[in-house]
């Protein structure tokens, strides 16, 4: 019964009682944007520029960067594209943007911070969007990665808007820019909570330590609370957040989200249906339901199993 409902879902991402919540893609490329394209989404919530550049020897150039993004919005015409700018450095060096032996890299000068020390890379970047929305009608948006600050939010979108890009967001997935998200959101466009490295940042956790997974469960009820700072400061200035980590593709946690005032979820395109079913068995009080109950847990796994008991049971 659930794969016939599973094999039915189609259409916006939609509560039972009719909220809109858009449901978008995670890309890393060309090759994505072109799979994706063709699916049943409202778009592209993360787009990871650079997974492009990773076996990259020297910065791209404009023209090369003009190809390769008019690629990936062309699928898309129409429809929203929001683009990270170049998460580089800690688990994703980029030899071009390389600014030397770090002790933590993951506390370094990585994301936002590595744009900062390199800004003609970042115009570079933005320029290239910009010539590549415009050839193509997407709805580029441009985000930057590893925001911690308002400061560090209204230069970023400066330089956003002097490339003539429209919209300009901030990823949340630092803790003091979710604490701090109704300062860090006064001058950008949206949001959208990186939840893998929240996780990471809030438990103190290596994303990469396999044997410490239990501690970076998404489930974990201090991160869940921490998704909840970001979106109450959001709500202030009525600017849209929403959430492109790993925890937007499981259909539980997604219910939690939306209930906690995520506006948009974006994933593997594969765990779209899964959660489109799941919107669809949900009125938003049942999600704000869920959001409590999962708050209120002691436990990552007390919030999944009480979460799971109160969904509807033909999830
Ligand atoms: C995240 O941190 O949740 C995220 C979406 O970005 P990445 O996994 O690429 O760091
Ligand atoms: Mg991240």
């Amino acid at each position: 019964k659930r794969a016939a409902a599973l094999a039915a879902s189609s259409g916006p991402g939609l509560t039972s009682d009719g909220h809109h919540v858009p449901l978008l893609a995670n890309i890393g490329g060309v090759q994505d944007a072109e799979e994706a394209g063709p699916q049943d989404l409202e778009g592209v919530g993360l787009f990871r520029t650079e997974f492009v550049f990773l076996s990259a020897t020297t910065a791209p150039t404009l023209e090369e960067q003009t190809d390769i993004y008019t690629k990936v919005f062309a699928p898309f015409e129409g429809r929203r594209v929001v683009v990270r700018t170049l998460d580089a450095g800690a688990d994703k060096p980029l030899a071009f943007a390389d600014l030397g032996e770090e002790e933590n890299p993951a506390l370094g000068r990585r994301g936002l911070r590595l744009s900062q020390a390199l800004p003609e890379l970042l115009d570079t970047q933005l320029k290239a969007l910009a010539a590549a929305a415009e050839a193509t009608g997407a709805d580029a948006r441009v985000m930057a990665p590893m925001v911690s600050t308002a400061e560090e939010a209204e230069w970023f979108a400066g330089h956003v808007r002097a490339a003539g890009l429209k919209k300009a967001g901030v990823m949340i997935e630092v803790p003091a820019a979710a604490l701090r998200s109704e300062h860090v959101l006064a001058d950008v466009d949206f949001a959208s909570i990186g939840t893998n490295d929240l996780a990471q940042y809030t438990m103190a956790t290596d994303r990469m330590a396999g044997e410490l997974s239990d501690l970076l469960d998404p489930w974990q009820p201090a991160v869940i609370d921490v998704v909840a700072a970001a979106c109450k400061g959001g709500a202030v200035h009525d600017t849209p957040v929403g959430v492109c980590g790993e925890s937007a593709g499981d259909p539980l946690l997604a219910l939690v989200l939306v209930g906690l005032g995520v506006a948009s979820l974006s994933m593997a395109p594969s765990k779209v249906p899964a959660v489109r079913l799941a919107l669809s068995l949900h009125s938003v009080d049942q999600c704000k339901e869920l959001a409590a109950i999962a708050r209120s847990a002691r436990s990552a796994e007390d919030a999944h199993t009480a979460v799971r008991a109160a969904a509807n049971p033909a999830l």
